[in-house]
């Protein structure tokens, strides 16, 4: 396999694009694509929060911030939630900081446990993984931190294969307003909501690992124990049509940018203990974390 530019020995083939690229030439790929993709989600002057969890989809969203604020006039930080999961929040943290020294690019750190006294294990029910529980708290402190913290905007590491596979499952089980909601540019609707843009909606999972690496990064290895380790069906599906049909996903997600349907917005209010944006009452962040008063 040779470079499609050069002709070196090819590290990538990417056939959905008809090309192969050396490692040299897939980082400038990758950058150009990204970054032509980017520009329509962000305006200059723009500082965006980039979730970091440790994972190889937000370092490469870290990586590409590093290059595009260096040609765009915009000023990225990175935002990290250390929940506090055992064996697993302190290595993932630990990578998160040297991410950050390395790259000379601001980080702030929220922590769970220091924050409200209850790291992620204290609050599941039962023996049943803490994953919805996780999910809900991720989303408040995604939007309230970085927003106190300045945010015009929240970007998160989401990939195509991910977005293909949740577009099986939201369309077969006709969550049409879920689908809507994976596009890659989500505007606030409420004044205490963060605009919610995706760069990296139209790189795959193994694009990502190739950029991480041949940026020179380590790849994590770490991995969150709750997180399931076998593809889901859909993904199985998703990578055999794809194989057989390169350029597949990406038509997929290139439906999703232009999928027209309208969010219904109801009744977004303030929750009467801590004044987020929820449809309730009280917030599920206050119900999880069993608050009672305003802090
Ligand atoms: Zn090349
Ligand atoms: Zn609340």
């Amino acid at each position: 396999m040779q470079c499609s530019v050069c002709g070196k020995e090819a590290v990538i083939n990417l056939p959905a694009y008809h090309k192969a690229l050396c490692s040299e030439h897939f980082v400038q790929w990758y950058y150009e694509k990204t970054k032509h993709f980017t520009k329509k989600l962000t305006r200059p002057g723009d500082r965006i929060a980039l979730a970091v969890s440790g994972g190889k989809d937000s370092i490469a969203l870290a990586l590409f911030f590093n290059e595009y604020r260096k040609e765009l006039d915009v000023d990225p930080f990175l935002f990290h939630i250390d929940l506090g999961i055992p064996d697993y929040s302190k290595v993932a943290r630990r990578y998160v900081e040297k991410l950050s020294s390395e790259l000379g690019m601001e980080l702030f750190v929220y922590d769970l446990k220091k924050e409200t006294g209850k790291a992620l294990v204290d609050l599941r029910r039962g023996s049943r993984p803490p994953c919805s529980a996780c999910g809900i708290i991720k989303r408040y402190l995604m939007n309230k931190v970085p927003r106190e913290l300045g945010a015009d905007s929240l970007a998160t590491g989401h990939n195509l294969d991910d977005q293909v596979e949740n577009f099986f499952k939201n369309w077969t089980s006709q969550h049409f307003d879920w689908l809507a909601k994976q596009k890659p540019f989500l505007p606030g609707e409420h004044p205490k909501l963060l605009p919610k843009i995706k760069p990296l909606f139209e790189r795959t999972e193994e694009e990502n690992m190739a950029y991480v690496k041949y940026n020179g990064f380590e790849l994590p290895t770490f991995r969150c124990p709750f997180s399931h380790r076998q593809r889901s069906k859909w993904r199985l599906i998703a990578d055999e049509i794809e194989s057989r049909n390169p350029g597949f996903k990406l038509s997929v997600v290139k439906a999703l940018e232009n999928f027209d349907y309208p969010v219904g917005v109801t009744g977004l209010r303030e929750c009467s203990i801590c004044g987020e944006p929820t449809s309730q009452d009280v917030c599920s962040f206050c119900k999880i974390i069993g608050k009672t008063t305003q802090p």
